[in-house]
């Protein structure tokens, strides 16, 4: 069974481009919402989290991500060491969830594939790629956040440009390529691939 990651930018459209392949039938593990699930239910993950952090990051064992964020949002060493603890355990995650799969292929979607190093469990990577001026209205306007918010949390991500070149494919998604018409050729060159 063919593993294939999406990755891109905040705003790129990885999330809408990974729902047309779960409509084509491909199972899709959406890394983000995984790890927002992992750190509210894991126990092992919870018990690191609260050494590092604090145990006020939960309330009622409900993590306050707020609280988190705050911790984390200037402090790259601080950042650095969340991730160290999150990556590992959404990345055990996502394959345990890929051995259940039954399909040709499966997709596993996440913002940051090759800085978690997600990558080197995958034999493909789909890449999503939209102009910047574009994804920071599409955020805005989704996450009702202002131009400086968005550009805060993109100045965090690896550069688009150098991120694209490490996929195998690249989908344009900037409002005037046609998208399906993408995913559907590289859907059937990974039933092909299979296949063969
Ligand atoms: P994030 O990393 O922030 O989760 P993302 O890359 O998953 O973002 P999406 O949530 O898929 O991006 O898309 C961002 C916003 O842009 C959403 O509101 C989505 O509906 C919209 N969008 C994405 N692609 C298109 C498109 N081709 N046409 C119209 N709207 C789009």
């Amino acid at each position: 069974m063919l593993r294939v990651g999406i990755t891109g930018g905040i705003g790129s459209g990885k999330s809408t481009i990974a729902t047309i392949f779960e409509i084509l039938g491909i199972p899709v593990y959406y890394a983000d919402d995984a790890a927002k699930k992992l750190m509210n239910e894991d126990v092992f993950l919870k018990e690191q989290l609260i050494d590092a952090f604090g145990k006020e990051i939960y309330q009622n064992g409900i993590l306050n991500r707020s609280c988190l964020s705050g911790l984390v949002f200037n402090n790259p060493e601080k950042l650095a060491q969340l991730n160290d603890i999150v990556h590992p355990a959404t990345i055990a995650d996502a394959e345990y969830w890929m051995q259940q799969q039954h399909s040709v292929y499966v997709i596993k979607e996440a913002a940051i594939l090759f800085e978690s190093g997600a990558n080197k469990y995958l034999d493909k990577v789909i890449g999503v790629f939209a102009p910047l001026e574009l994804r920071i209205s599409r955020v805005m306007q989704r996450d009702n956040s202002t131009q400086e918010a968005v550009i805060a949390r993109m100045n965090k991500q690896m550069e688009e440009e150098k991120k694209m070149k490490l996929c195998d494919y690249v989908i344009i998604n900037n409002g005037q390529e046609l998208v399906i018409p993408q995913v559907l050729k590289i859907h059937e060159a990974f039933l092909k691939q299979a296949a063969g």
